[in-house]
């Protein structure tokens, strides 16, 4: 066995780690962090650290670390038959059932399931779908996909480009041409501070009915959101929001994608954000909860609306040509199988919602007074407190401080491990869907003490 030492010689010398700082890793200015397990919400470091994860990985670790009823599912479906593809009409016992497992699961007028690896390829599937529908209908022009700033849809090209975070573009020469942001659905960062949220949602649906025609709806194919804004700040959407949005994507013939990578299988309180929320999405991209990240496997729910006009392609234009090596992988879909019946077993949805509840109003009780919190917000297992220098105004912290980072670090000390989002000085908290109100508590104290030792008790 090599020693810490060793491997973390290892690490900086041959491992290219993303979202990382590649001078800094290499230098060794920058920390590492090796794990080597995990149980319910806690992982353990290498060190022997054990550590509250209060982000579930990266938000996906919904069941909770050491689930054997998965990993021996997985086990058992790697003995028995680790691969086979989905190519033409090839399928295993496996990517049937869990489709037919989430199409029960899922909200109404859902057609099929189209498996990928990640949230990333399902949302380049995604707009592929759109193109190709938009074909089949004889009018190839209607090809733009309206996103929002602040929405978080993947890192590929067409999908970096789709989220709308600076960050992810300048480096990369995003957005690609075809892609458009409209305004993100942030009432604490509204325009207008005299607005209600309905008025805030209806000012969205306007910019968003002002860039369709200025667009022209011809050539608008569809619109993408997450149900709650995710990577962007975890907001959830202000009061009539969706409502407003879909009144206009119906009025000029516009999908509607919802991008449930990170709302899906319980996050909100709900199975899917768009039940949640009342959306009546065209197609839905999921990921993340759909195997808490046992294995990796994302999917696109198509509607039924979408998937006649598929058919109706495939009839005129030949096979859909569109497919992954690992589509529907079968060690994948029998992660997720063991996870949606461990969801359903141990109540994970219902328990997000009242360990959710309990845990923002803890948040809130805890440090929602504090001069330099702006907001202490949340849905279901999706909190976070945004930090500001002065909440009149609010005036924001300069972003060179690292506020949010600095709370972030100081928790870490505690034991407990938040994030801090990448756009603004939020510490964001989404644990496993499995979290209890003792570890509720030990998250709401590892934030107040945090927030008080970087900014003074207020
Ligand atoms: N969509 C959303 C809403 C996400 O949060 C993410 C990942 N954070 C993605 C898509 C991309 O998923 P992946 O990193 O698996 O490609």
């Amino acid at each position: 066995m090599l020693t810490n030492d060793q491997l973390s010689a290892w690490d900086r010398a041959y491992f290219m780690h993303p979202s990382t700082h590649l001078a800094q890793f290499a230098r060794g200015e920058a920390a590492n962090r090796i794990i080597e397990g995990g149980k319910g919400v806690f992982i353990e470091d290498r060190d022997g650290n054990s550590l509250l994860d209060g982000f579930a990985g990266l938000y996906c670790v919904n069941a909770g670390y050491g689930r054997s009823e998965i990993s021996d599912a997985i086990a058992e479906q790697a003995g028995k038959l680790a691969y086979y593809h989905a190519y033409v009409g090839h399928g295993t016992e496996a990517s049937i059932t869990l489709s037919k497992m989430i199409l029960d699961r899922a909200p109404k007028g859902m057609s099929r399931v189209y498996y990928g690896m990640s949230g990333s390829d399902a949302n380049e599937t995604n707009i592929k779908l759109v193109w190709y529908y938009n074909n089949t209908l004889g009018r190839p022009e209607k090809k733009k996909i309206i996103s929002r700033w602040r929405g978080y849809h993947g890192s590929g090209l067409m999908t970096g480009s789709l989220t709308g975070l600076h960050m992810f573009h300048k480096q990369f020469d995003l957005p690609l041409p075809y892609i458009k942001h409209t305004e993100a659905p942030y009432f604490y960062h509204r325009p207008d501070r005299g607005m209600s949220e309905a008025q805030f949602s209806a000012w969205c649906a306007e910019k968003l009915e002002a860039m369709i025609l200025a667009e022209g709806p011809e050539t608008v194919a569809a619109f993408i959101g997450e149900p709650a804004l995710g990577t962007g700040g975890l907001v959830p959407p202000p009061e009539g929001y969706w409502d407003a949005i879909q009144a206009v994507l119906d009025k000029y013939d516009v999908l509607l994608i919802a991008d449930e990578v990170v709302t899906g299988f319980g996050r909100l309180g709900s199975m899917f954000g768009s039940d949640h929320y009342g959306m009546k999405p065209d197609i839905i991209t999921i990921a993340k909860g759909l195997t808490s990240a046992y294995a990796p496997l994302s999917g696109s729910i198509v509607s039924e609306k979408v998937y006649d006009v598929l058919m109706q392609g495939t009839d005129e234009l030949g096979p859909f040509g569109h497919g992954w090596t690992y589509s529907a992988h079968p060690i994948g879909a029998a992660a997720g199988i063991a996870n949606l019946d461990l969801i359903d077993d141990l109540g994970l949805v219902g328990n997000a919602g009242t360990v959710g509840g309990y845990l923002k109003q803890g948040l809130q009780a805890a440090v929602g007074k504090h001069p330099n919190v702006g907001e202490v917000r949340g849905e279901g297992l999706l909190c976070a407190v945004e930090l500001v220098e002065d909440r009149a105004g609010p005036a924001f912290f300069d972003p060179a401080k690292k506020i949010g980072a600095n709370v972030v670090g100081a928790m870490l000390k505690q034991g407990v491990i938040a994030r801090a989002m990448p756009q603004g000085d939020i510490i964001g908290i989404a644990p496993p869907l499995c979290l209890t109100r003792a570890e509720a508590d030990t998250i709401i104290e590892a934030v107040r003490t945090a927030v008080e030792e970087v900014l003074g008790q207020g």
